[in-house]
């Protein structure tokens, strides 16, 4: 591994005892044949479980572990966000703690950012192997209903396994549910977004953090707000100037 950070792999963490140390280690088995310095963010969100037990015993055996332990339980954005704004890597993924999303995906991901700046991962196709019939339905609608409000046309936009430059992030806003509209959000920046498809397991141990109404209702509410940011948000173009050498504002 080389000195410099090209990579960081940030990962939010509520109660996911079980699967730290086997989703650390396929980590380190899609990264390393890449050769590459890269970092492994995990962002506690304050588990009542050992997950931070299990963080602090594999950090003292691997010093690219770093790990954060939020002091109360925020909620998935706000540990993404933390782990996000800790990033030091040219480059960050993100992507769950569960396993559901697979590491041998990272180097497609490195790929295809060649050309753009922020790549989504699709759950479409792979989707029926990690979860339930309920699930990909909901799925289904809210993905159609998020394309229609928002006028887009992400076919998995709360997928939250992504690649994208750093600098994607430094303009984003950050609200609690924003993970299910990143794409969104980073286009609103005037970030290129592409999609690529994923593999997709069922949860390696424990159980999902969500049912059905506090996805979908939360989601709803977000969901307006972001499509005042696409109309609302001000967006200029300075045409000439005046004795502002070097200035690009
Ligand atoms: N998560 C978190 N804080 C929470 C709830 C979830 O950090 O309050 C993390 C969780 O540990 C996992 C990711 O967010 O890494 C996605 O959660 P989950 O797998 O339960 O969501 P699902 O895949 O069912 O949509
Ligand atoms: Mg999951």
């Amino acid at each position: 591994m080389t000195d410099t950070i090209t990579l960081s792999i940030v990962v939010p963490c509520y109660n996911e005892e079980g699967n730290l140390a086997p989703l650390v280690n396929a980590i380190r088995e899609a990264v390393e044949p890449l050769k590459l310095g890269y970092e492994i963010i995990i962002v506690d969100d304050f588990s009542t479980d050992k997950s931070w037990e299990i963080l602090q015993t594999l950090g003292a055996r691997d010093p690219s572990i770093c790990a954060r332990r939020l002091e109360k339980n925020c909620g998935q954005s706000a540990a993404l966000w933390a782990g996000i704004q800790a990033a030091r890597g040219q480059f960050i993924a993100t992507l769950d703690a569960d396993l559901q999303n697979d590491p041998k995906d990272l180097p497609k991901f490195l790929e295809s950012l060649k050309h753009c700046d922020c790549v989504s991962g699709s759950r479409i196709k792979s989707r029926a192997q990690g979860d339930s019939l309920i699930r990909r339905l909901s799925s289904k609608i809210a993905n159609s209903v998020r394309n229609k409000i928002t006028r887009e046309n992400v076919s998995d936009s709360a997928c939250s396994y992504r690649v994208f430059k750093r600098e994607c992030a430094g303009h984003l806003k950050f609200f609690k549910g924003m993970h299910r509209f990143l794409p969104t959000l980073f286009k609103i920046e005037g970030y290129r977004v592409a999609e690529i498809p994923v593999s997709h397991h069922a949860r390696f141990t424990g159980k999902s953090h969500y049912g059905i109404w506090n996805r979908l209702f939360a989601s709803s509410w977000d969901l307006f707000a972001v499509r005042w940011m696409q109309k609302r948000m001000i967006r200029y173009q300075v045409r000439e100037r005046i004795n502002f050498p070097g200035d690009n504002q």
